[in-house]
């Protein structure tokens, strides 16, 4: 599995390797040394969700440096 890029503002993974931007926040500062991931399907109702400040579903990146 190649390594997936996240956005390094709202900690999203993206979908492709071929984006350059991040589809939720539109931010170009993507990085691929990332740990962890979570996925937040009800973010209105996920503890994690809200410590990360998310509120779109999707899959998250835990740990992004
Ligand atoms: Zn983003």
């Amino acid at each position: 599995m190649a390594t997936r890029r996240v956005c390094r503002e709202c900690h999203r993974v993206l979908d492709s390797p071929d984006q350059q931007t991040c589809p939720a926040c539109g931010s170009s500062s993507l990085t691929e040394d990332w740990a962890g991931y979570v996925v937040i399907s009800h973010p209105e109702t996920s503890e994690i969700a809200s410590e990360m400040q998310v509120t779109e579903p999707g899959r998250y990146a835990l740990k992004v440096r």
